[in-house]
This record gives structure tokens, sequence and C-alpha cells, in this order.
């Protein structure tokens, strides 16, 4: 394929290793408020837990200024993206998005008999909204926005995103992937949630893996009109595949604002280190807005992940726009230093 695509490792991919950069995970999570809700809810393991998720899905409902008909639930974000997809793809269609993006949508789409529609990022990274409306045609039953974008860590303008979600969703619906919203600082952060209160049809997926550092604990959400969320539920029983103590770990670190904000902070201070170290050596990382950042590699993939492997360091490696990249997730400032080390015996 001429799109985007990833470079697989050699061996089973490796969990235990010093430095694991590798899945976007957040290294300070979860938080103390968190780990004590779960360590509490696990006496109550015997019992199904759906008073737990009314709880927690009135709070998000209120966090987000829609009512609890708006929110589906489900053991990660992953769970209500590939269950869209066989909602929305099972008799085929077309996914337009951009590419590359964060594949896991348009993958099952893809397994259900959909085609592909990919739209190039633009050349400062934000999407080509525009090419993407064009590209849009009868047989367009989704269009798959992820802002921030994974794996580019870029963003696009949510003035220009509201206007596109706003007109484009009178004609098909828009499914906005939010996972990464939480890394921008609050004033610097617009969701798309205003328009499923305004009454269109836009689906924004929500994650407590990553801000919340709880990605273990699979916990996501989304929001759309009830009669989408109908559609959906047709398929799952939202929140039946997620467990109590994850409810009440997702509860708790809802409320514990310190710990998100201390997440934020760290996060920027050890990705400026990073992308001031990486062009130090002579790489040309791009800005990130998230909790990962790309960078060209002159290396082929494979290769460059089995050198970095054996340096017990986990990467990704990804090839678009003719090039070899570099995905680094942010860990601790510890970590980084030894996936820098690693990039200085690696690459020259
Ligand atoms: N969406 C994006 C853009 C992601 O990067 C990820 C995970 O990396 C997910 C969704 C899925 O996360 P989860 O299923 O843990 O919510």
């Amino acid at each position: 394929s001429p799109f985007f695509r990833e470079y697989l490792p050699k061996a089973p991919r490796p969990t235990a290793l010093a430095a694991k950069l590798n899945a976007n995970e957040n290294p300070y999570g979860p938080s103390a408020k968190a780990r004590e809700a779960l360590g509490a809810a696990a006496a109550n393991g015997n019992r199904y837990a759906w008073r737990d998720l009314m709880g927690l899905i009135d709070s998000i409902a209120e966090l987000e200024g829609v009512t609890p008909e708006n929110i589906i639930t489900g053991p990660g974000s992953s769970d209500l993206l590939e269950k869209t997809a066989m909602v929305f793809f099972r008799d085929g269609g077309n996914v337009v998005s951009a590419d590359p993006s964060y594949m896991s949508l348009i993958q099952v789409a893809k397994a259900c008999g959909a085609d592909w529609k990919p739209v190039p990022l633009k050349t400062d990274w934000s999407h080509d909204l525009d090419a993407m409306e064009a590209a849009i045609d009868e047989q367009t039953r989704l269009v798959y926005i992820c802002n921030p974008n994974n794996p580019t860590g870029t963003l696009t303008p949510a003035d220009a995103l509201l206007k596109f979600c706003d007109r484009v969703a009178d004609q098909v619906p828009v499914f906005v992937d939010e996972a990464y919203l939480g890394f921008l600082e609050p004033e610097a952060r617009q969701s798309m949630v205003s328009l499923v209160a305004k009454g269109k049809n836009v689906i924004v997926a929500r994650t407590f893996s990553k801000i919340h550092g709880m990605a273990g604990l699979r916990v996501g959400y989304a929001v759309a009109l009830p009669e989408t969320l109908e559609r959906i539920n047709a398929i799952t029983r939202g929140g039946m595949g997620i467990s109590g103590p994850s409810i009440a770990a997702a509860a708790a670190s809802m409320s514990d604002e310190a710990f998100l904000a201390e997440c934020r902070s760290l996060n920027s201070s050890v990705r400026k280190h990073v992308f001031e170290t990486l062009q130090e050596l002579g790489h040309q990382p791009v800005p990130s807005y998230t909790s990962f950042m790309i960078f060209p590699i002159e290396m082929e993939g494979r290769e460059f992940l089995s050198r970095m492997t054996a340096l017990d360091v986990g990467v990704r490696a990804f090839r678009f726009m003719d090039q070899n990249w570099c995905r680094v997730s942010m860990g601790t400032r510890a970590e980084m230093d030894l996936f820098l080390d690693a990039v200085r015996k690696t690459l020259v």
C-alpha cells in the first residue's frame, strides 16, 4: 500500500523493557486516589457494577455539559471505536480519514468490507479539511478525525474543525477521537462535544488511558446523539465490559484535578527536554501536543526497532510520506534519557 504502514518488530512485542515507550502510556498513573478506590472496590467484585457505572456516567455527562443519554462507556475507547465501525460499516461503504492517522476504527471498517479513503495531512500537519470534505461521496458512512492526531502528535485548529464538523455532520456522521486532548492546558483545549449538545451527528471518543494513566484498567467513553448510541448499543451493552474496580478508579481520577495537572506539566517538561535534545543530535522532531513525538529516521524500521530493543528501549516505527519515522512515548525523565542514549548509539 502506498499509504501509512507500521513496521512490526521481528519478535513478539516486548513487555519488560527498561524504557517502554511504545504504547503512549502515562508513566505517572494511576493517581493515588484511583489506586485507593480500586482497592476498596475489590470487595464488591461479586456484584455487577451497574449502579456505580450510572454514577460515573452522570459525572461524565456533567463534566461534558451533556445529558447521561449522550454517553456510552466501554472497556477503553478502543471498544467504542471498533464497535462503531462494526455498526457503521457492516454493509460496506467507505471511511474518510487523514493519512497518517490512528488506524483502529479504520482497520475494523476495512475488515467489515469498507474502503478507506485516506486524505494526506497538510504540510503544517493539520487535517486537510477541504480535501476531506471533497472526498465524501454517497458511499461514505463516517468521517474519522483524530485530534490531536496519532501517530503525529499534531493538532488541527479547533475553530476550523468545529466549522467542518458542524457542516459535514448534516451530511455524514463525524467521529472525533480526542484520546490525547487532556494533555493540552484547559484554556487551549476545545472539544467537539459542544456540537453534540447542539444536536449534531458527531461522535466524540475519550479515554481514561492517557492523561488519567489508566490504560490497563480499561475505561473509555463516547459522547453522541441518543439515536446514534442506540445503534451502537444494539451490538454492545455499553459498559458491560468494564470491571467495577475500574469504574471506581475512573470516578476517583475524574475529580483528581491536581493529579491531572501534574501529569500535564511533567509530560510537557519531559517533552521539551526530548524535543530539544533530539534537535541537538541533529534530528527534526515534529512539535507535539500529546504524550508522544515523531521524528524522521534514516534507517529501515525493523532494523531500527531491533537495535533499540537490544538497548532495552521500546518505541514504534512507521513509514509514511515516503519517509521512515520513530514514534516515542513520553516516559519519565530517566526513561527518556535511556531513550536518548539509545538514539545516540543507533542513529548517526
Ligand atoms: N484513540 C487513540 C488516538 C489512541 O492513540 C488510542 C490508544 O493508543 C486509543 C484511541 C485507544 O485507547 P484505549 O482503548 O485504551 O482507550
